[in-house]
């Protein structure tokens, strides 16, 4: 058996790792690369192997850094089956259809504003892509072992995180390899705390997200209420861009908390401008048996909350003038309709602009929290004079304490371990604790390395 590290391995997203043996190729993860456009530009080269040649996908969570290359996948000649938990199948079709429609969006838009450097600018891959991909997704339990392929085993165990996510149990004879997906945190707003796999592993591949950082201990409700309180003060809205799975549905959960305990404004207007978002909660509450949430607090989530539909209600809003809180998508203001309200908003200092939970380096949000005083939205330079912050607390990722505690649960030491899913200086700094605090060999993959198990040390 072999593994080869084809995403994730210098950086946070594009997570795709092949593990081969005896000519049959399992894909755990199919993401898509997102940030600097030199990551970006990976989604077009070509995979190491044919897509048409491997056999099938495990994919830990719906998360587009671990979802979103399967459309592109699919179009390339993926015939295979796409294993997954239930709520992931469910989000997953979500986030898929919609990048799909980004993607065609973008090269229209490109096309008609003639700023591609491609004429005509092609998208990734379009919505009947991610039909067919979605077509090829298998559904399966957590916590009992299936066959992903004839004669290999394969086992999903819930990691927190995000609705469905889990890590990835997969074996073929005596080789054993354990793919951690994203890990969540103990103290969650939405999901419980990662469960131990209980299957040892040859090999681990763990996420380093957080590989170098400890969760503030600052509390994100109480700051969101005072940022609120003061936007509303000088009479500004506040815009949060939100992922619309997971993020969003956190966020509604806090801004009830600050509603009810009386530390936001009971008439302030909530708006949710996201239909994506809309029906990720619609799923949430399909799968609420899976949430660590009480039934009242659930059913509550949008009470009160203004949905924002159509295209034409989305404008309308951007020209709201006057104290609200603006909940839209996409999260780190990569597109999506956030970026005709950040595009309002941003020049007037009265209004704020929070971005909640992590920001890859080179999005637009990564730019903004490292304090960017202008970005280019769709083709012109909008200048920001806005208060913007960053609320790092509401990571849906375990931090490194987090990430060392769930590796302790793991049933025995595994061989080797590789350290992906982080940028160099939060994958380096995990790597150098699992060595040094748990005595287990750990290394960084390079993009693209093949690694053998025979090659592993003896346990
Ligand atoms: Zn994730």
């Amino acid at each position: 058996m072999q593994i080869q590290f084809l995403g994730a391995a210098d950086c946070v997203t594009g997570s795709k790792h092949l593990v081969q043996c005896n000519g049959t190729r399992v894909l755990l993860d199919c993401g898509m690369f997102q940030g600097w456009k030199t990551l970006r530009q990976r989604n077009w080269a070509p995979l190491s192997v044919p897509s048409h040649e491997i056999d099938a996908v495990i994919l830990s969570h719906a998360h587009l850094d671990h979802s979103g290359w399967l459309p592109a996948l699919v179009r390339q000649g993926f015939r295979g089956p796409i294993w997954c938990s239930p709520a992931t199948r469910d989000l997953a079709e979500v986030i898929l259809l919609d990048a799909a429609k980004l993607q065609e969006e973008d090269a229209r838009r490109a096309n008609r504003g003639g700023w591609s450097r491609h004429t005509p600018a092609l998208p990734l891959y379009t919505v009947r892509d991610a039909q067919r991909a979605l077509a090829q997704f298998r559904p399966v339990g957590t916590g009992r072992a299936f066959a992903p392929v004839s004669g290999w085993e394969a086992r999903l165990t819930p990691v927190g995180h995000l609705l469905g996510a889990c890590a990835v149990s997969l074996s073929e004879g005596q080789h054993q390899v354990v793919f951690s997906g994203d890990l969540g945190r103990a103290d969650d707003l939405l999901m419980p705390a990662p469960q131990a796999v209980p299957t040892p592993a040859d090999l681990l591949l763990v996420e380093s997200t957080y590989g170098d950082r400890l969760h503030p201990p600052d509390d994100a409700q109480q700051r969101l209420g005072e940022i609120i309180r003061r936007t509303q003060r000088r009479g500004g809205s506040v815009l949060i861009p939100t992922f619309a799975v997971g993020r969003a549905q956190a966020l509604l959960l806090v801004l009830q908390r600050l509603r009810r305990a009386g530390e936001i404004a009971a008439d302030l207007p909530i708006y949710l401008d996201s239909p994506m978002a809309q029906e990720a909660t619609a799923i949430y509450h399909a799968h609420r048996g899976l949430l660590a949430l009480s039934a009242a607090e659930e059913r509550t989530l949008c009470e009160g909350v203004r949905l924002v539909s159509t295209p034409a209600e989305s404008l309308k809003l951007s020209r709201h003038r006057g104290p609200a809180v603006i909940l839209s998508s996409s999260g780190m203001a990569t597109g999506g309709r956030v970026l005709l309200h950040l595009a309002a908003l941003a020049p007037n200092p009265r209004n704020a602009v929070v971005f909640p939970g992590y920001q890859v380096p080179g999005s637009r949000g990564g730019k903004l929290v490292t304090g960017a005083r202008e970005v280019k939205i769709q083709g012109q330079y909008v200048a920001v004079k806005a208060e913007v912050t960053h609320l790092e607390s509401f990571s849906s990722h375990a931090d490194a304490n987090g990430i060392l505690d769930w590796l302790r649960t793991l049933p025995q030491a595994p061989r080797q371990v590789m350290v992906v899913h982080g940028d160099p200086a939060a994958a380096d700094c995990l790597r150098t604790r699992i060595e040094d605090e748990l005595g287990w060999p750990a290394r960084v993959p390079q993009p693209g390395e093949v690694l053998p198990l025979k090659d592993l040390p003896a346990r």
